[in-house]
């Protein structure tokens, strides 16, 4: 459902996260924490991180502070909205002595609004939802959470040197997934900016419908196709799509591997961050009256005990762990969930230790198309 957009300013954006809040949600946005912007609990647009920008590179994020009075001058931070929907720990049943009947948990936090979303965001939800909902992977906390969400996208006017959206076609607008969609028209040095806002749902027209704002004119509209178009021009990265599942599964034993596992830490920052990695350990535990308790946990592909079948792990060099982690993004992911795994954040390429660039994994990948290693193991899955 999409209507006419209106033009607010920043105290209907404060009446905006209010009559969230006053409608029992719980909201998230972006705020400034340990040097990051993260999505922390906000009761107004006080807390959102008003006149930061952030500048990323491979392993490199840091903050400064322009003046400005616009509150998404940034691009994404490292934590996305997977955390809120889908935990990163969480008790799945319990069962108690004597009868160790075994009990569900239910999931019983409140809905979650988030203010500021980001388009990569949505397109991230998306993804996790083709393993989460229908998938084999299917996770009643992540259904119920991302199904009672309230999203309100804020359009990246700002995206990070690491940034590939573009090329994966999940940004810099978003066309659809949202309840409201904000574009942050930019005030001159220190004057407020304007938010052109527009429905997505009929809770999202609701919510608008209360607010004062002025109707959206052309000249409105136009301003933001000149935003998004200037965005898209400086996304500091891409990827060649062309073909790219094929030319991955035919380059198993391509050498770049063995060159990108002398540089990989197998630290895992590059899963933990992804807003699409759904991988996760079931762990039993008993405490001393005998409870026990079955925890999902997030795993990650880069850790060797995360392999390990009956006897030992399947995937025993960082090579061939790093090779399931991006081959299963960009090739084995569109034949279980027809579409790409991956949705152009870059956060793996910022929060990576060692500044592993997969944009250019990739293209080394498609410039050394056909070459075979030679190392024990090259065939190694
Ligand atoms: S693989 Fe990297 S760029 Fe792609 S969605 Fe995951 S973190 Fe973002
Ligand atoms: S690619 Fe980077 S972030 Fe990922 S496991 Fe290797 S060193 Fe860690």
């Amino acid at each position: 459902m999409m209507s006419a957009g209106v033009v607010i300013g920043p105290d209907e954006l404060e009446q905006l996260v209010k009559a969230l809040l006053a409608r029992g949600y719980r909201a998230l946005g972006p705020v400034v924490r340990d040097g990051a912007i993260i999505l922390g609990e906000v009761e107004g647009t006080a807390e959102l991180p008003k006149g930061w920008q952030d500048n990323q590179a491979p392993g490199s994020y840091s903050l400064n502070q322009t003046g400005s009075h616009n509150l998404f001058d940034w691009a994404v931070g490292p934590q996305s909205v997977k955390a809120e929907v889908f935990p990163p720990r969480s008790t799945i049943w319990t069962a108690k002595p004597p009868g160790y009947v075994v009990e569900e948990v239910p999931d019983e936090a409140a809905p979650v609004a988030v203010i500021g979303a980001r388009p990569c965001d949505l397109a991230g939800l998306d993804v996790l939802g083709r393993a989460l909902v229908n998938g084999s992977a299917a996770d009643p906390t992540f259904q119920r959470r991302s199904g009672g969400a309230f999203l309100v996208v804020a359009e990246c006017t700002h995206p990070a040197n690491t940034c590939f959206c573009v090329s994966m076609g999940t940004g810099p607008g978003a066309s659809h997934g949202f309840d409201v969609r904000l574009t942050e028209l930019p005030g001159a040095g220190t004057e407020d900016p304007r938010y052109l806002a527009l429905a997505g749902t009929r809770q999202g027209r609701e919510l608008l419908d209360g607010l004062p704002g002025r109707p959206a004119q052309p000249a409105d509209e136009a301003e933001r196709v000149n935003l998004l178009a200037r965005a898209a021009s400086r996304m500091g990265r891409s990827v060649d799509n062309a073909g790219l599942p094929e030319l991955l599964a035919r380059n198993l034993s391509n050498p770049r591997w063995d060159d990108v596992a002398e540089r990989c830490l197998a630290c895992g920052n590059c899963t933990a961050v992804c807003p699409t990695c759904f991988c996760a350990n079931f762990e039993d535990t008993t405490d001393l009256q005998g409870t026990v308790r079955r925890q999902r946990t997030w795993a990650s592909c880069s850790d060797l005990a995360h392999s390990y079948v009956h006897g030992g792990p399947v995937r025993s060099s960082i090579k061939s762990r790093y090779r399931q982690w991006a081959t299963h993004k960009f090739s084995w992911w569109w034949d279980q969930f027809g579409t790409s795994g991956c949705i152009g954040c870059g956060r793996c390429i910022t929060w990576c230790p060692a500044g592993i660039d997969i944009t250019e994994e990739i293209a080394a990948l498609r410039a050394s198309d056909g070459a075979a290693s030679t190392t024990k193991g090259a065939g190694e899955r």
